[in-house]
């Protein structure tokens, strides 16, 4: 490294994110908050077009390869620096809108190889759960004696809840006035931390699961539908807004995740199931498909 260089960490990457899309928003969607200053829902989806987005090269770098990462942290801005232009403050979660012809694609067509990518599909809801809850985020006190740390840590869906490792302040209470080769060895024989869930800080939110199918649309009708039924899982403000029956156009990336009927605990299969960033309607509630099983059982039970 030459003199004087600062190594760039994903803090200041972090911070960097931040200000290009705080600054963006300033710039472009300050008249949206003109309008969500009187807005009386307790969530609201905050549409940012995608080509907004693209025309700043900092944020378009954070788009590729970590969209999951890109969300969370813009999110987060939209809700800690604009959260002052809203009389009653609402949640807002930030939604993808105008994604172009070059993401568009065919649910029948996703293989593996396409997890992690971002694309547009129009599709046909022929299934959902009834609402679910999912503990997106977890806040843990630790339990010691006189110990004050506390640690949020995002959870992610379906999977085993995270939890903290040891103790930062006991430990380095633990530690202290041993000489350094005492700290090394008692790194290793660390008392385990046992913590409390702090319950006013724990974010629940809801999520509901819809079963999807290609929609080809035929200008002659009646539209076909694809082969096979995909999972999507949507959240917030979508839970229950898009019946069986809806024609939807999902921006959606694409994520695996266990078989949910696995026997066993190390089962390697996988399924795609799509994260829904952005929904826009395609045509009114459809009657005119000839030929689909409407499922109530939804594909991934
Ligand atoms: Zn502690």
């Amino acid at each position: 490294m030459s003199f004087g260089r600062q190594e760039v960490g994903p803090e200041a990457d972090e911070q960097e994110l931040m200000n290009a899309f705080g600054a963006l928003i300033e710039s472009r969607y300050k008249s949206d908050f003109e309008m969500l200053s009187t807005c009386e829902e307790e969530i609201f989806s905050f549409e940012v077009e995608w080509d907004d987005l693209c025309a700043d090269p900092v944020i378009q770098g954070h788009l590729g390869d970590n969209l999951d990462r890109f969300m969370t942290v813009a999110e987060r801005v939209l809700n800690d620096r604009f959260i002052r232009f809203m009389e009653n403050p609402c949640r807002l979660v930030l939604r993808l809108s105008g994604l172009t012809a070059h993401h568009k694609r065919r649910l029948d067509s996703l293989r593996m190889r396409d997890r992690r990518k971002l694309f547009t599909f129009d599709t046909l809801v022929v299934g959902r759960t009834p609402p679910l809850g999912y503990l997106k985020r977890a806040s843990y006190a630790c339990a010691a004696k006189g110990c004050d740390f506390v640690r949020d840590i995002e959870q992610r869906l379906a999977r085993q809840r995270e939890s903290p490792g040891p103790c930062p302040k006991c430990t380095e209470r633990f530690l202290s006035g041993l000489e350094p080769e005492e700290k090394e060895i008692a790194t290793r024989f660390l008392p385990r931390s046992s913590y409390n869930l702090v319950n006013e800080n724990l974010r629940y939110i809801d999520v509901q699961y819809l079963s999807l199918m290609d929609v080809l649309p035929n200008a002659e009708g009646p539209w076909s539908v694809g082969q096979h039924v995909w999972t999507a899982v949507v959240d917030e403000d979508f839970v229950d807004a898009y019946p069986i029956g809806s024609l939807v156009r999902l921006h959606a990336s694409v994520h695996v995740d266990h078989l949910p009927e696995r026997t066993f605990d190390k089962d390697t299969r996988r399924v795609m199931i799509l994260r829904v960033e952005g929904i826009d309607l395609l045509d009114e509630h459809a009657t005119h498909f000839d030929e689909v099983t409407w499922t109530s059982e939804p594909s991934w039970r």
